[in-house]
């Protein structure tokens, strides 16, 4: 594997994001699937603080496979992300689908996120690089690790080496999981980059009662951030509603996060 620029392992590597450092500080990312109105992004944002969350995120661009699927709010549902997460000053991520928005978006964001769908859109890549936000690039879900490097390879080469990157399951046979998570990717990508590695166990299994032993899994194989959808009302969503959870899951789940990396953190030699 030839990435020399995202594979430095001499690197001493940090993301600086609201005081805390990706890489470093174990950071949770939270937040509903879609925007769907002010209401409801500004209870995601306010259970996101309560709960203990570092970053909101919130899509506003999805890319649905059914063209008659909710396709988000567009530009009107980034302001009233902004809003939300200024309230309770969080940091945003939000997932930039086409090259023309990436200038506005990045206005907005403090994390520019490249979907799963997205990961080998080598134009997009390049064009969100440009905006130096930090990426959050997703692994596509017939990508190898290799392919996902390769992929970072095209931000850092752009100019912009704040990348993070994020396991979100591959495609597989078995119909019980929305996709199979390969947790294995994530000290198999820890080997082989510097980069800080999260993983996205909501897209991953598509099933809410799988998120808790699915996130401490991650934070056990040594996940530095976790990205989770959450929603004040997870059955009526207009996307992923199988998938997102409600307040008061997330905040036990939140703290048995917390309390795993601790545990981890401390065992450590
Ligand atoms: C998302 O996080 O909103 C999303 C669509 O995820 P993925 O690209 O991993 O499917
Ligand atoms: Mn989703």
């Amino acid at each position: 594997m030839n990435y020399p620029l995202v594979c430095d392992k001499s690197k001493a590597f940090h993301l600086e994001i609201n005081g805390k450092s990706a890489g470093r500080d174990f950071l949770l990312i939270a937040g509903p699937c879609s925007v769907e109105s002010e209401a409801q992004i500004t209870e995601c944002a306010r259970i996101a603080h309560e709960a203990g969350a570092d970053i909101l995120r919130g899509g506003v661009f999805k890319p649905r496979e059914s063209p008659y699927s909710f396709q988000g709010l567009g530009f009107e549902g980034l302001k009233m992300l902004h809003g939300a997460a200024k309230m309770y000053q969080l940091p945003i991520v939000s997932e930039v689908v086409d090259t023309r928005d990436v200038e506005k978006m990045a206005q907005y964001c403090d994390i520019l996120q490249i979907g799963a769908r997205n990961m080998q859109n080598y134009a997009l890549l390049t064009e969100a690089a440009k905006s130096q936000r930090i990426i959050l690039l997703k692994r596509g879900m017939n990508a190898t690790i290799e392919e996902f490097l390769g992929a970072a390879e095209y931000i850092a080469l752009a100019g912009n080496e704040k990348i993070i990157l994020c396991e979100r399951g591959i495609a597989c046979r078995d119909s019980q999981t929305r996709n199979c998570l390969d947790l294995a990717s994530v000290p198999v990508l820890k080997s082989l980059t510097h980069l800080p590695v999260f993983v996205d166990p909501s897209h991953a299994t598509g099933r809410r009662d799988l998120i808790e032993p699915m996130s401490l899994a991650a934070v056990m194989c040594g996940a530095d951030g976790l990205e989770i959808e959450v929603h004040p009302e997870p059955d009526k969503a207009l996307s992923d509603a199988a998938q997102q959870l409600g307040e008061e899951a997330f905040r036990r789940i939140s703290k048995k996060i917390r309390a795993c990396v601790s545990f981890r953190d401390q065992s450590r030699i």
